[in-house]
């Protein structure tokens, strides 16, 4: 077991394997995990709570540009994805990461995006 987190360095915390798990729509992550995250860091407590949000925004990102047969194309699933993104960003802002993972800019483009669908992505 490694001793310093793979993200942001820091040593002499307990450290956690992100369990990849689940995805935020209840698929199986492997579907979408580029080969860099079939292999999971170790984390510290922060940093794992900010890995499992970046996760969540990756699949709601490719959801949201998959076009036709999207999850995000049913109602609630937007609406769930709305909210998580909310959420995420509250506990960016107060949470006191270290943002190596996930950069608030990059929240908030993608809060803007399901905002503001493209033009024929909804019903
Ligand atoms: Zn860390």
């Amino acid at each position: 077991m490694p001793s310093a987190c793979d993200a942001c360095g820091t040593t002499g915390t307990p450290l956690a394997k992100v369990s990849l798990g689940r995805d935020f729509f209840g698929q199986v992550y492997d579907r979408l995990t580029p080969t860099s995250d079939r292999s999971p860091a170790w984390y510290c407590p922060l940093c794992s709570e900010e890995k499992r949000m970046q996760l969540d925004c990756r699949v709601i990102r490719e959801a949201a540009r998959a076009g036709e047969g999207s999850p995000l194309a049913a109602p609630a699933a937007l609406e769930r994805a709305r909210t998580r993104l909310g959420e995420i960003a509250v506990r960016l802002k107060d949470g006191g990461f270290h943002g190596k993972l996930l950069p608030m800019a990059e929240v908030e483009a993608l809060r803007a995006e399901l905002e503001n669908p493209p033009a024929g992505a909804t019903p």
